[in-house]
């Protein structure tokens, strides 16, 4: 559905992109001219600026070296940041060939990235799926849980998906009860984080304990429990995820209040 075809002499960053995989030779988003790369011929279109420099999309599964984008979260959030919207953007291209309505064939608009049906003329935006992520705090502790879809048993907050017609503070109110059995109060807006597997967008908060005992939901959850600031498990998330920020930032709130004394 890309338009603009290439001639070779084209540079800049190649997000070649395919169901949620980028092409990553020896591990490195591939710069230079499109003939450098042997992409002359391919359909792109330009998604942003990586150090001052085009970044292009492209739509294709290479031979080898298609890799998951996760691990360039660690080298540079900004540039998986770009990953993210590269691969999101690849994967909503790929499954809006045809009209959901209609079975007309898409295309993409020249001004937005929208697909609209060639019939129909139905318009199809790129997925997003909000889901909150909090963090709570029992005085000088905090609630974490290992996750049944976490396989290397990390210890993290707790986090699920907005339902149709749902606030995202609704959201968190529920998930955190569903999950945990636990009541929360005084929920605060931090900051959010595109997650693009495939297209969430993670909103997080900090929260206050308010009543409850923990009772887990183990479809959900494996185990949980309250940590004190200073006595963390020491699987955490990465650095450079929302989850690792949260409880950054509530450890930091206990300790103004408990190192003080
Ligand atoms: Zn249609």
């Amino acid at each position: 559905m890309l338009k603009q075809q290439l001639s070779g002499t084209e540079t800049g960053w190649w997000f070649v992109c395919h169901n949620g995989k980028m092409w990553l030779p020896k591990g490195n988003i591939p710069y230079g001219s499109a003939a450098q790369w042997k992409l002359e011929g391919e359909y792109t279109k330009q998604i942003g600026e990586w150090l001052g420099k085009p970044v292009w999309l492209i739509c294709k599964m290479m031979a080898n070296e298609m890799l998951g984008i996760r691990p360039l979260l660690s080298q540079d959030p900004k540039l998986f940041q770009l990953a993210g919207r590269a691969v999101q953007l690849a994967l909503f291209l790929h499954s809006h060939t045809f009209c959901g309505y209609c079975g007309g064939k898409m295309h993409l608009s020249h001004h937005e990235w929208v697909c609209i049906c060639n019939d129909c003329q139905q318009r199809y935006y790129p997925q997003i799926a909000p889901s909150i992520i909090v963090a709570i705090r029992r005085q000088d502790s905090i609630l974490l849980a290992q996750h049944c879809k976490h396989r290397n048993g990390i210890f993290t907050v707790l986090a699920g998906f907005t339902e149709a017609g749902e606030t995202l503070e609704q959201t968190a109110y529920r998930e955190v009860m569903e999950e945990s059995g636990i009541e929360i109060t005084n929920l605060r807006y931090v900051s959010s984080q595109p997650w693009p597997f495939p297209h969430s967008l993670m909103v997080g908060y900090l929260a206050d304990y308010k009543s409850g005992t923990i009772q887990i939901d183990p479809s959900e959850l494996v185990y949980a429990n309250w940590y004190r600031y200073d006595q963390l498990p020491k699987q955490l998330p990465e650095v450079g995820t929302i989850a690792r920020r949260l409880i950054e930032d509530t450890v930091a709130l206990c300790r103004i209040e408990y190192e003080s004394k």
